[in-house]
């Protein structure tokens, strides 16, 4: 984790920002907190056990700069409610969220489901996609009783021709 606030660090330094005391408790939390997906009042809440003096103007502040230098990304999942969800590093896509209706979980989908649909749109629409964004609302795996990981396929229907 120390590293990778030394890299955040200098991805703040390249745009000419400093990594003040109050930017790095926020980054910390959203670091500790990397797999949950945040609100700012969240975060502020977080942030304030770290640093008490902290207000939650300068919270947002920093929130909003560190998705302008796409350290985190801005996400909504339809409740109107701003989420920051950490940039998984060296990842030029947004990974994709299930969002349960039930007991409200976010999941993570880290593999681009997209490339394909990615390639008819650039081709059909001569849009040039730079990253998407794909959220599934519906019932998770613990809400139904199901185990999160889907089956292997049976190798013995595989290979043979
Ligand atoms: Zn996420
Ligand atoms: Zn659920
Ligand atoms: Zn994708």
């Amino acid at each position: 984790m120390e590293n990778r606030l030394e890299r955040i660090k200098k991805q703040l330094h390249a745009q000419s920002y400093k990594l003040t005391p109050q930017r790095e408790a926020t980054v910390m939390v959203l670091l500790e907190h990397e797999e949950d997906h945040l609100s700012a009042e969240d975060v502020y809440l977080l942030v304030k056990e770290k640093a008490p003096e902290i207000g939650l103007a300068t919270v947002y502040r920093t929130l909003e700069l560190l998705t302008e230098l796409k350290v985190v990304d801005k996400i909504n999942f339809g409740d109107g409610v701003s989420r920051f969800d950490l940039r998984k590093e060296g990842v030029n896509h947004s990974h994709h969220h299930l969002v349960c209706i039930e007991c409200g979980a976010v999941d993570e989908i880290q593999e681009d489901l997209l490339s394909e649909v990615e390639k008819i749109v650039e081709k059909d629409f001569h849009f040039k996609v730079k990253d998407h964004r794909l959220t599934f609302h519906g019932i998770c795996h613990r809400c139904h009783g199901q185990s999160a990981v889907k089956e292997e396929a049976d190798p013995s229907l595989a290979g043979n021709i």
